[in-house]
């Protein structure tokens, strides 16, 4: 008899397979094996751990090489763990009081595990099963056991209670139909390397494994988070059905790549990405991307404990502009200060971050650092050069035109050393401080572009912490106010000839986008993920459908019912989206 069963989608797309059950892994209790002299469990302990670090060091590698490299930080990550002192000494203690080396890695490994478990945040409490997954590892390093699974002989469903990240990346890629597992979180690695390789996965599925046989015909909606244990043929039939349309849908998709983003009449929106890792280039360019309308610069700060050299700088800006031959690419100055500090920015601690030293704030009181990246910047060449990008500055978390007029200074100061003219290079700020909304006309007036930073707009807007999931509901760009207050920074940057964008989660959203369209976007910078979807949704609308969404959205009590106008105006212009 088939089965439904309900989970929480966490990677996109549908599979029909066999299920390939994988049995409860290793645990590191109730190991049953004798503690040898205290000096031969350490010296058994320790080789284990150095063993585990090195099988994780080259699984980094391969995953680097084969899916992408922040995907391989998981696995450095892992590998730090096990490379830990902290936890080396908590386990060389419990073999002091008499446990075996195995024992000693589950003592060593609880106490934190068990921390990260029990917090309120769902991320956090995420890593405590990559701390379980190297534990394991660990342990079966000590009891001579293999570690991952035996693949299975066909693609298929891989249904488990809980699936580990070296699990996930131990299988072979076309031997995963999809991923079904009884517990986790769409934040899990497993399921954020589920969706990097393209695998459909669902997480949370209660009862699953006192359902689903070994060999059984198991349907996933990845979207849903839907489970089809054991279809009856009209269930599969329907099933088929669905895979079919999922399949043509993606092929639309891919066909669309190196169309420009614009509405079925013409009307041109650029359909930029946001740059956020080295993997961003390439795979930004193969989801169709026009460009780069946010480059956040920082990644390259974070993580080290000196600043990167001026060279260092250039060479990698370079990188970028030259993934995007003959398109813009926006490079926002350094987004540091307050809750992303620097090591090597040395400032006592503030009360209120989000509302402290950040953004330009922080490059207008650090001089050589923001000299030294604007430097680096120039000299890249990025101007004129039709084979690479074409280089724009932008200024993050700027609140007045004062502070714009600053930095704009400190650019030209730095342009005159370096012998470059200016006049090619576009300099523009993010609007996402209220206090710059209401000055944009101000503002406009010296700058060539305003980019809407939805995220930090919202978050200030509605003193509503970005972070903190119990207040996201309250901070929607459609809320008729928020939209109205878009709406007039667009208008103020075109009565001054600057073009306007949004490079905030909200333009990711094909309604929002549409939304936006309605009222006079340029540019639409968002997740390289979301452009394919972005780009379709408005091929398929006349300019007018997206006055109407806009329109219907200002004219709207709340967010709430904006957006479901938008979502009805939409559906009426696309009976067949
Ligand atoms: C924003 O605030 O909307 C934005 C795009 O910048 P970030 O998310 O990096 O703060
Ligand atoms: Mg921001």
């Amino acid at each position: 008899m088939s089965r439904r069963l309900q989970g929480r989608g966490a990677a996109p797309g549908a599979a029909l397979a066999p299920a390939f059950i994988v049995r409860a892994r290793t645990t590191a209790t109730a190991v049953g094996r004798p503690a040898g002299s205290p000096q031969q469990e350490r010296q058994r302990l320790d080789r284990a751990l150095a063993e585990a670090h090195a099988q994780l060091l080259q699984l980094a590698e391969r995953v680097a090489a084969e899916v992408g490299e922040d995907e391989a930080e998981i696995f450095e990550a892992h590998a730090e763990f096990a490379a830990d002192p902290e936890l080396g000494a908590r386990a060389h203690a419990a073999i002091g009081g008499g446990a075996s080396a195995e024992d000693a890695v589950a003592a060593g490994f609880g106490e934190f595990t068990e921390l990260l478990a029990a917090s309120a945040s769902e991320y956090l409490a995420a890593r405590a099963d990559d701390l379980d997954d190297v534990r394991d590892r660990v342990v079966a390093i000590l009891r001579g056991e293999q570690v991952g699974i035996e693949p299975p002989g066909e693609p298929s469903v891989i249904v488990a209670h809980e699936l580990t990240p070296s699990q996930t990346a131990s299988l072979p890629r076309e031997l995963m139909a999809a991923v079904v597992t009884a517990t986790g979180s769409p934040t899990s690695h497993a399921a954020i390397l589920a969706r990097s390789v393209g695998i459909p996965a669902v997480v949370g599925v209660e009862g699953l494994l006192d359902v689903v046989g070994d060999g059984q015909l198991v349907a996933i909606d990845g979207r849903s988070g839907e489970v089809l244990v054991a279809p009856d043929p009209s269930q599969r039939a329907a099933f088929e059905r669905r895979l079919e349309e999922e399949r043509v849908h993606r092929q639309r998709l891919d066909d669309l790549r190196d169309q420009p983003g614009q509405t079925a009449d013409g009307h041109r929106v650029e359909l930029a990405a946001n740059v956020g890792s080295r993997d961003d280039l390439k795979a930004a360019i193969a989801a169709g991307a026009e460009g780069a309308g946010l480059v956040r610069t920082e990644f390259l700060f974070l993580d080290r404990g000196t600043a990167p050299t001026v060279d260092e700088q250039t060479a990698f800006y370079r990188e970028v502009l030259d993934a995007f031959p003959g398109h813009r690419v926006v490079f926002r100055t350094l987004d540091v200060g307050a809750d992303k500090p620097l090591p090597f920015v040395v400032r006592d601690p503030e009360p209120n971050p989000a509302l402290g030293v950040r953004g330009v704030r922080l490059s207008l009181q650090r001089d050589p650092l923001f000299r030294d990246q604007l430097r680096a910047l120039l000299r890249t060449g990025g101007i004129a050069g039709a084979s690479s990008g074409r280089l724009a500055i932008m200024f993050p978390l700027v609140s007045t035109a004062a502070e714009l007029i600053a930095a704009r200074e400190v650019l030209e100061g730095v342009a005159r050393e370096e012998a470059v003219d200016l006049t090619g290079v576009e300099v523009g700020v993010m609007v996402e401080v209220p206090s710059a909304a209401l000055s944009a006309d101000r503002i406009a007036r010296h700058a060539d572009f305003l980019s809407i930073g939805t995220n930090d707009l919202l978050q200030y807007l509605f003193a509503a912490d970005r972070l903190v999931a119990d207040v996201a509901e309250l901070a929607d760009v459609l809320d008729p106010d928020v939209l109205g207050l878009v709406a007039s920074v667009i208008d103020a940057g075109h009565r001054h000839d600057a073009w306007v964008g949004v490079c905030g989660e909200a333009a990711s959203d094909p309604a929002t986008a549409a939304a936006l369209t309605g009222l006079g976007i340029d540019e639409l910078s968002m997740t390289r993920v979301a452009i394919p979807e972005v780009k379709q949704t408005l091929r398929d609308l006349t300019v007018q459908d997206c006055r109407m969404a806009a329109n219907a959205a200002l004219r709207a009590d709340d967010a709430h019912s904006a957006r479901a106008a938008v979502t009805r105006v939409l559906r009426t212009a696309r009976p067949d989206a």
